[in-house]
Parts: C-alpha cells; structure tokens; sequence
C-alpha cells in the first residue's frame, strides 16, 4: 500500500496517525469564524485538517494537537466531538 494513491479521491494525511488515506475515509475539520469546526461535507473553503474515522486515532489527534496547529485553531473540542461520532454507532 506505499506509492499508489487510488485514482479518483484525493489522499489526505490523517492527523493522528500521519497514514495517507482517502479523502471521504476522514473527517474534515476546517477554520471558520475563527473556530475549529467539523466541517462535515467539505464546504468551508480554508485550510482544513483531516483525521481517521476511528477513536483511536483522534485521540492521538488530541494529545499531538497537530489538528489545531496545522488550521491554526483549537481543534480539541472537535475533535472531542468526532470521537464521539466515530464510537457511537453501538446501538
Ligand atoms: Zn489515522
């Protein structure tokens, strides 16, 4: 899985674990009046980062605080908030 990247959805670095993945496997947060928002169908035009859609993963997002550093925001509570999202489908 090194080298390739698929043809038609562009590849984006998840913030946790620094793996390449598919743009619609993440979940994208971007910058938006100042804040770090979820930005769930990719509208808000600026600089966004992008995490594992899996717990673990944005945990570790959390505690490198790499998120927030590369949009420029506090992204924790996003974050937070996608973890949330990620586990929660144990109904
Ligand atoms: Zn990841």
């Amino acid at each position: 899985m090194t080298g390739k990247s698929p043809r038609r959805v562009p590849v984006r670095r998840c913030t946790g674990c620094m793996n390449g993945f598919p743009k619609d496997l993440l979940f994208r947060i971007a910058k938006s009046g100042g804040k770090a928002v979820y930005d769930e169908k990719c509208l808000i035009q600026s600089r966004g980062a992008y995490v594992c859609r899996n717990p673990r993963c944005i945990a570790k997002a959390i505690k490198t605080g790499r998120a927030g550093r590369s949009i420029g925001a506090d992204a924790s509570e996003v974050l937070a908030y996608l973890s949330v999202l990620a586990g929660g489908e144990n109904k």
